[in-house]
């Protein structure tokens, strides 16, 4: 399936004439595979896990958010592909969008596919297996999502594999690995500066 296909899900659920997220037009591969953690305060605030596979960011939505604690396994829901600059988009989304609140990008970096000599990352997502080493802002090392109980692909786990980086403090939780703003910030700035056309 082409990065386009892939996307489709993600473009029927948003006009992009009312939201500032991106399109995807410019959909482009990384040189490194890219992840990002976006804090989205929407109806209920929670974290969008996202790694690039394939050309689109591959997305879980994480209620709990995550951890370095290896023994808290959480939640993630796995949601619609998104375009690969997506990964950079902090702002806001309007009331009566799909997903509408603030959106803060949490933690961005590059990920290594720990099973890379057995499987590619296409692979282990079908297998519902994926072990990572996160080199992000704030996260960093063996990282794991794991695709749980029945084949309809609606639940896996998001947990933090034991290594020297386990059980770390995050720092700067509350602001964005971007612009260093709060939720708050982003959306006082968001709703001055940027009105949409
Ligand atoms: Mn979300």
């Amino acid at each position: 399936m082409t990065a386009d296909a892939k996307l489709s899900s993600y473009r029927k659920k948003r006009n992009f004439k009312k939201t500032p997220e991106p399109s995807g037009a410019s959909n482009t591969k990384s040189n490194e595979p890219l992840f990002v953690i976006q804090e989205h305060d929407a109806t209920a605030l929670h974290y969008d896990f996202r790694i690039e596979i394939d050309g689109v960011l591959k997305s879980w939505a994480i209620p709990k958010g995550v951890s370095t604690n290896p023994a808290e396994k959480h939640l993630a829901i796995p949601t619609e592909d998104h375009p690969m600059d997506y990964a950079h988009f902090e702002g806001i989304i309007p009331e009566g969008n799909y997903g509408a609140g603030v959106v803060m990008v949490w933690d961005i970096g590059t990920y290594q596919n720990l099973k890379e000599d057995l499987w590619s990352m296409r692979t282990c997502y079908k297998k519902g297996r994926i072990e990572l080493f996160l080199h992000g802002k704030k996260l960093q090392g063996r990282y794991a999502l794991i695709k749980t109980g029945a084949e309809d692909n609606t639940r896996w786990l998001f947990l933090k594999m034991r290594d020297e980086y386990a059980d770390k403090l995050i720092k700067g939780k509350t602001k964005s690995a971007l612009t260093g703003r709060t939720l708050k910030q982003i959306a006082k700035a968001t709703s001055k500066n940027e009105s949409l056309k």
